[in-house]
């Protein structure tokens, strides 16, 4: 029986292993995805990479603060000017440089999707595709909507997530030849509502063009959501076009990618739930805020607790 399994190596899971680790404890992650880092990610296509998910990292406490100090002594995290004034950090060469850091030398296992936790002799079964482990206990920091399938809809902490919500982002990746007019644009009533040249960041490798990174806004996205992906991609390209003033002729390269639940619109407004006995954790960006500062004091704040229950 694993002490405890952690499921999602996204911010909050791997925020929470790290703490856990580093209090002596040997916390199992698993993530169903090829990679880590969840909605922090680094899109390669050859030898182009664009940021598809998070943007850029800030923070707000102080906790994370000495975090992402750290992250910058040790050439994980750069600051990056967005040309409106305003300097970020962000990962280098891409921004799954964060995760990966946070997860260095943790027992991460990939391509290992939960499909049901099944409570069993005061700890819990997880099913996974191709057999079964057994944890004391297990933090869950899947998207709350996707929290339902593992658990069942009538699980006591499901009923507790009724409230939160999150909205959908549809991102265009595209690399375009001739002049770059802008940085950055934000314009939340425009269906782009961001527009990045994500090649402009510090330590990406050189590219043919430029590379753009183009957010749908709400409204965009949910109506295109179910979109066929190249109707998709045509759709953005064309509103890319108009913003960047470039023909369609300049496009070198192009994709998109949908995050089904990118931004939480609704947090629960606690940093996670959890069960009676302490053997279940829920928690992610959704307990807060639709920030990966929201995520890391989620996950950061179920290992204390845990802990402290040890
Ligand atoms: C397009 C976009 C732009 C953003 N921009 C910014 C930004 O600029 N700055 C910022 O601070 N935040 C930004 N965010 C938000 C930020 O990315 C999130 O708040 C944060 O990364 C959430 O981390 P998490 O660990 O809670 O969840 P996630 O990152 O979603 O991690 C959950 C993990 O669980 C795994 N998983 C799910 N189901 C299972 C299962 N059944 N079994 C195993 N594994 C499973 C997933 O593969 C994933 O790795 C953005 C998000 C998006 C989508």
């Amino acid at each position: 029986m694993t002490p405890v399994i952690i499921i999602g190596a996204g911010i909050a899971g791997l925020a929470c292993a790290r703490r856990l680790a580093d209090a002596g404890m040997a916390p199992v992650v698993l993530d169903k995805g090829r990679g880590i880092g969840g909605r922090v990610a680094t899109r390669r296509a050859g030898d182009l990479q664009f940021d598809h998910g998070a943007q850029y990292v800030n923070a707000h406490g102080t906790g994370f603060a000495s975090v992402l100090a750290a992250l910058e002594r040790a050439g994980t995290l750069a600051g990056w000017a967005d040309g409106t004034g305003r300097t970020h950090s962000v990962g280098v060469p891409g921004m799954s440089a964060l995760p990966k850091a946070l997860g260095a030398w943790l027992d991460i296992r990939q391509n290992a999707q939960v499909l049901r936790l099944v409570p069993d002799a005061g700890g819990w079964l997880l099913h996974l595709a191709d057999g079964t482990l057994r944890a004391s206990r297990v933090v869950v920091t899947v998207p709350a909507p996707q929290v339902a399938a593992l658990l069942g809809a009538d699980h006591p902490l499901v009923a507790a997530l009724g409230a939160v919500q999150l909205a959908p982002c549809l991102t265009l990746m595209a690399a375009v030849a001739g002049p770059a007019p802008f940085l950055t644009r934000k314009d939340t009533d425009d269906p782009l509502s961001w527009i990045a040249q994500d090649s402009a960041k510090p330590g990406r490798p050189q590219a043919e063009g430029a590379l753009w990174v183009a957010q749908a806004g709400a409204a965009f996205s949910a109506a295109h959501l179910d979109d066929d992906p190249a109707t998709l991609t045509n759709r953005m390209l064309h509103l890319l076009c108009d913003g960047l003033g470039a023909t369609p002729t300049s496009i070198i390269y192009a994709s998109t990618h949908r995050w089904r639940y990118a931004r939480v619109t609704q947090a629960l407004g606690k940093p996670f739930l959890c069960s009676n006995n302490g053997s279940l954790y829920l928690g992610g960006d959704w307990c807060l805020g639709p920030r990966i500062e929201a995520a890391w004091d989620s996950g950061t704040a179920i290992a204390a607790d845990l802990l402290a229950r040890r």
